[in-house]
């Protein structure tokens, strides 16, 4: 199993640039910014383009889904359209031999631990499946993405917020296989459970990890540092371990710069 560190691309467009410059990671998430029309995502030229960085390279690549997008709209006929548009990236996906697209799913107009957010999540569970069907013919698949859970609010609150969200898609999901992305940024966020437990309930099904650091109030998405290792280190070691058995480590930061440093952190384990 070849072991992965990634790195996020925050545009489409800023590919042209990752493909001119020296490349350190063994991994890379595009994030899909614009699903307009002519969004590069259509583009056939975009796409040869960065299969053959890919190739020569010898990266790997995988897909993050527009944020834009609310699965988990109630409207019908919205939901409609961010479904369809997420099947034309999981078609960019296949295009570009992309390992997994990940996603959000969305948000809802009520609070975290309302009743009525099971039916959400089990509306657009449902609705996934035929983007996962799609993905695994293609020899891809699909992840899901844990949210930060904001302050209790009446109004609003991210579908895969807690830690009880995936115990109860989880139970939905059953044997079926889409996969989770677990980001311990957003995770750090509010959760009355740690991460590490959240790691180790949900193991079998997390195929990748987004790794920064926040002050447990604002997702700032901050480079990791020794500080951040050391206040964690059995956080850091599970990681550690999940990365030598083959999930992908993905630094999220804002900057390559901040990417470098949050590896070599990382990296360090003799402290
Ligand atoms: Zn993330």
């Amino acid at each position: 199993m070849r072991k992965k560190y990634g790195r996020t691309v925050k545009h489409l467009s800023d590919m042209f640039d990752v493909i001119k410059e020296e490349n350190e990671f063994e991994h890379i998430e595009i994030n899909v910014d614009d699903i307009s029309y002519q969004s590069l995502i259509y583009d056939e030229n975009y796409i040869e383009l960065i299969n053959q960085f890919a190739q020569k390279n010898e990266v790997t690549l995988s897909v993050h889904s527009c944020t834009d997008l609310n699965l988990g709209e109630r409207v019908d006929r919205i939901r409609e359209a961010a479904f369809k548009i997420t099947m034309e990236i999981a078609e960019f996906c296949v295009k570009i031999h992309a390992t997994y697209l990940v996603v959000h799913l969305g948000y809802c107009g009520f609070h975290s631990n309302a009743r009525k957010k099971e039916q959400r999540l089990q509306m657009v569970m449902n609705d996934l499946y035929s983007v996962l069907t799609f993905l695994k013919n293609h020899g891809s698949t699909l992840l899901i993405e844990n949210q930060k859970l904001v302050e209790y609010n009446c109004y609003k609150s991210y579908l895969g917020d807690t830690y009880s969200d995936f115990e109860y898609i989880d139970g939905i999901n059953g044997n079926k296989n889409i996969g989770y992305l677990f980001d311990i940024g957003h995770y750090n966020i509010n959760n009355e459970r740690t991460s590490i437990e959240f790691i180790n309930k949900f193991r079998n099904r997390i195929q990748a990890y987004h790794v920064h650091r926040n002050d447990g109030v604002r997702d700032l998405h901050l480079a990791l540092n020794d500080e951040w290792i050391l206040e964690n280190s059995e956080l850091h070691n599970l990681l550690l371990q999940e990365y030598k058995s083959g999930k992908i480590v993905i630094f999220e930061n804002y900057s390559i710069e901040e990417m470098k440093a949050s590896k070599s952190a990382f990296q360090r384990v003799d402290m």
